[in-house]
């Protein structure tokens, strides 16, 4: 999982999604405080660098980045 691609900003699922690699920088109303990738249902990452999201097949994502379908993890 380590070799995968990341997202960047200009994929095209990144921008329906509004992706961005920092959570902090979204300017998206959905976004609440402290909702990133590491703490999304969606993720399967470690908690730093970056990880596997089900939302971007063969993709990896930032640990620390958003986006609009954020879900938090079941605890
Ligand atoms: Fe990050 Fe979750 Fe969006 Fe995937 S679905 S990019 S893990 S916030």
């Amino acid at each position: 999982a380590a070799d995968l691609p990341h997202v960047d900003d200009s994929d095209p699922t990144a921008k329906a999604l509004g992706y961005v690699e920092d959570a902090s920088k979204t300017t998206d109303p959905k976004h609440k405080a402290g909702d990133a990738c590491a703490n999304c249902q969606f993720y399967s990452g470690g908690p730093t660098g970056y990880g596997p999201c089900a939302l971007f097949p063969g993709k990896a994502v930032n640990a620390k980045g958003w986006c609009v379908s954020h879900s938090p993890k079941a605890k």
